[in-house]
C-alpha cells in the first residue's frame, strides 16, 4: 500500500460516519467502518459488505465498535454511557464487542477500534484494574483470530492512556490517534500527546476542532479539517517524524447535514492530498 492512503470514517447502518454509498463519490482507497447493528452482523452480510467494498475498490482498514445506549450529547453523558467503562453494561458489551470482532474477521478486517470510555485516572483503583482486565479479555479474543485492537484517544490525558495500555499488557493493543478529540474533550495538546503515544499509534483520524472556553467541562467544537486548532500540516509532519505510514482516515461527524458532510470530506481529501505531496 502507498504511504498515507487517504480514508474516510464510514457507517454501514449504525453509528457515526459518512454513509458507505457516499464514499464512492469521494473517491478514497480506504475506509474505517462503524460496525453495523447486531441484527445485520451475519456471515452473509459480512460477505455482501466485503463484495461491495471490493466492487468499489476500497479496503476496510479497521472496524469501530459502538453500542446501544451510547450518547455523545455532552461530556458527562459520554462518561456515563460510552464504551466498556460504565460497569453496569460492561459484561453485555464485552460479549457484543467480541461479536463485532468476529464480524470484522468474517470481512477480513484485521483491527477493531473503540472508545473504551472514561478510564478512571487512578491506576491503583479497582475501577481502573477491572476495566484493564476487560480490555485484556477483548485483546486475547482478537489476538486468537489475528486481530489488533485500537483504542481511540481523547477521553483521558495521555499519561492515563499509557498507564492503561501498560496495565492491559497485550501486544495487540494499539492506539487510534484522533487529534481533535484531545481538543474536544479538553484532555491535552494533541501534538505532544502524539509524541508520547508514538510507539502505540497504528491508525489515526484526521479531524479538526476548536477548544472550549471551559476545556474538559463542555465540548469544544468540531470544524472542517484545516479550520480548527489541530494544525493539520504540523500533525502530518509529526506523523512523518514518528514514522507513521498508515491510512489518514478523515472523520467528520455532521450527520444532520449529509450534503455538507460529503462536501467537507471532499475538501479534506484535497487538503490531505496536497499536504501529502508537499511533505513527501
Ligand atoms: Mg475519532
Amino acid at each position: 500500500m502507498e504511504i498515507w492512503p487517504i480514508g474516510v470514517f464510514v457507517s454501514c447502518d449504525a453509528g457515526l460516519g459518512l454513509p458507505l454509498e457516499a464514499v464512492r463519490e469521494v473517491g478514497v482507497p480506504t475506509v474505517q467502518l462503524h460496525a453495523p447493528h447486531s441484527q445485520s452482523r451475519s456471515a452473509e452480510h459480512a460477505a455482501a459488505l466485503s463484495a461491495r467494498l471490493a466492487e468499489l475498490g476500497i479496503e476496510a482498514t479497521c472496524m469501530f465498535a459502538g453500542f446501544e445506549g451510547e450518547s455523545y450529547a455532552n461530556i458527562p453523558t459520554v462518561e456515563r454511557t460510552v464504551g466498556l467503562a460504565p460497569p453496569s453494561t460492561r459484561a453485555a458489551r464485552l460479549v457484543e464487542l467480541k461479536e463485532i470482532a468476529d464480524f470484522a474477521r468474517q470481512m477480513g478486517v484485521t483491527s477493531v477500534g473503540l472508545h473504551v470510555g472514561f478510564i478512571p485516572h487512578d491506576a491503583e483503583s479497582a475501577g481502573f484494574i477491572a476495566l484493564a482486565d476487560a480490555m485484556a479479555d477483548v485483546c486475547q479474543h482478537c489476538a486468537a483470530q489475528g486481530q489488533a485492537v485500537h483504542l481511540e484517544t481523547g477521553q483521558e490525558p495521555v499519561d492515563v492512556l499509557l498507564q492503561f495500555i501498560q496495565r492491559v499488557g497485550q501486544d495487540n493493543l494499539h492506539v487510534n490517534f484522533d487529534p481533535a478529540n484531545m481538543i474536544l474533550y479538553g484532555s491535552g495538546e494533541p501534538l505532544p500527546a502524539l509524541q508520547t503515544l508514538a510507539p502505540h499509534v497504528q491508525s489515526v483520524h484526521c479531524k479538526d476542532a476548536t477548544w472550549s472556553d471551559q476545556p474538559g467541562k463542555t465540548w469544544g467544537t468540531e470544524v472542517p479539517l484545516g479550520a480548527g486548532d489541530v494544525d493539520i500540516e504540523a500533525f502530518l509532519r509529526a506523523l512523518k517524524q514518528i514514522g507513521y505510514t498508515g491510512p489518514l482516515t478523515i472523520e467528520r461527524e455532521i450527520a444532520q447535514d449529509r450534503d455538507r458532510q460529503k462536501a467537507e470530506i471532499q475538501e479534506a481529501v484535497t487538503l490531505l492530498e496536497r499536504l501529502r505531496q508537499k511533505l513527501a
